[in-house]
């Protein structure tokens, strides 16, 4: 079977290319292409003899995922269905920013952590993704940025889609080290960022294997309501969660996102905001307020204007820096997993609301 390529490091590429009798050097030129360039077969690695372009075809693949829809909302956030060679369909997220992209990757197909306000958690979990399916999110978004003559770079990349990245750590962590090399695509650590529902020892591991820019989703810093909220980590207490937030190591002075979706009567009052500023308190961090997009499924509701903005001025005025996240794309199927829904079953989307239901990414 054909080794795809896009989920090797340069290294490991390299001992691949040696044991076909060619240089190391050539293992650079193919590198280049397949991360920086973006490039989509052998034939277009130009400067490679054509006899060689062709014994690499043989060994390796450089398949991608087929990609089978995409929705571009008016201000420009594309979310991209995508089907993998086993018939499953997973989502990306491409959101313009004042001066560059950011793309929301998907770590595995569907989720294990059950998380009660989120569309991916009722579909369940199907498995793990490979390390070429995740770095394929990112060839595909830049070679459609690129054949659209998009003049503005992909500089983020959030593993926000579907999927908890730490319940795939291996491959998270190989994704990570081929975005992050020099000599390929060449993302700074801190334009990684890694966000997880907190599964504490594989924060304590990233910490240690490869750290980069690190986003939690808190939801509630009470620990039976985050219990409740978020099942998939409630062997974890926020205790111990808060020691792996503040050991984390911060990428060039960073601060750590603290994700916290805000559901109407659930976890937006006052008495909810004071236990977050006391978890909070001592920690570099920011927080992101997400107010709730219903969602026809989804038993919650979204609080009016007034009560986010009470909620984060009770944090900004005990000096944590908080911002509120304004939901982008609403009228494209917005949520993660919605659109995978949607391909999946497309009678379904009659069901969904013009607005969109819940998301962490966008
Ligand atoms: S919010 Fe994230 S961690 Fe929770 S179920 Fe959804 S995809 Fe999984």
């Amino acid at each position: 079977m054909k080794v795809n390529a896009r989920g090797l490091t340069l290294d490991e590429l390299t001992n691949h290319i040696i044991a076909l009798g060619e240089k190391p050097y050539r293992a650079r030129q193919v590198y280049h292409w397949i991360t920086a360039k973006a490039a989509q077969s052998f034939d277009e690695m130009t400067d490679l003899p054509k006899g060689l372009r062709a014994k690499l075809s043989e060994v390796f693949s450089l398949e991608l995922p087929e990609v089978i829809e995409i929705q571009t909302a008016q201000d420009g956030t594309t979310k991209f269905a995508l089907l993998l060679k086993d018939g499953e369909v997973i989502e990306m997220v491409l959101i313009p920013e004042r001066d560059h992209f950011t793309l929301c990757v998907s770590s595995q197909v569907g989720c294990s952590m059950g998380c009660k306000f989120c569309l991916t958690a009722r579909s369940g979990f199907k498995r793990n993704l490979e390390t070429w399916e995740i770095i394929s999110q990112v060839v595909l978004a830049k070679r459609w940025l690129k054949e659209r003559g998009e003049s503005l770079p992909l500089r983020n990349i959030v593993f926000m889609g579907m999927g908890e990245p730490l319940a795939n750590y291996t491959n998270l962590v190989q994704s990570l080290k081929i975005l992050a090399d020099h000599e390929g695509f060449n993302f700074s650590r801190k334009r990684l960022t890694v966000s997880t529902a907190g599964i504490v020892p594989k924060i304590w591991a990233l910490a240690k294997d490869f750290p980069t820019a690190l986003a939690v989703s808190l939801h509630s810093a009470d620990q039976s309501l985050r219990d409740y909220l978020m099942p998939g980590v409630k062997q974890y207490p926020l205790s111990d969660l808060r020691e792996s937030i503040k050991a984390f190591p911060r990428i060039k002075n960073g601060r750590t996102t603290i994700e916290y979706i805000l559901l109407k009567d659930i976890n937006d009052g006052e008495e909810h905001a004071e236990k977050l500023y006391r978890f909070l308190k001592g920690l570099k961090v920011k927080v992101n307020l997400i107010p709730f997009n219903p969602h026809p499924e989804l038993p919650f509701k979204r609080p009016e204007p007034e009560r986010v903005e009470a909620f984060q001025r009770y944090l900004l005025n005990r000096g944590i820096l908080t911002t509120v996240r304004k939901s982008k794309g609403l009228e494209i199927s917005a949520a993660c997993g919605q659109l995978r829904r949607r391909v999946l079953s497309p009678n379904s989307f009659q069901a969904v609301s013009a607005e969109g239901a819940s998301s962490i990414c966008v």
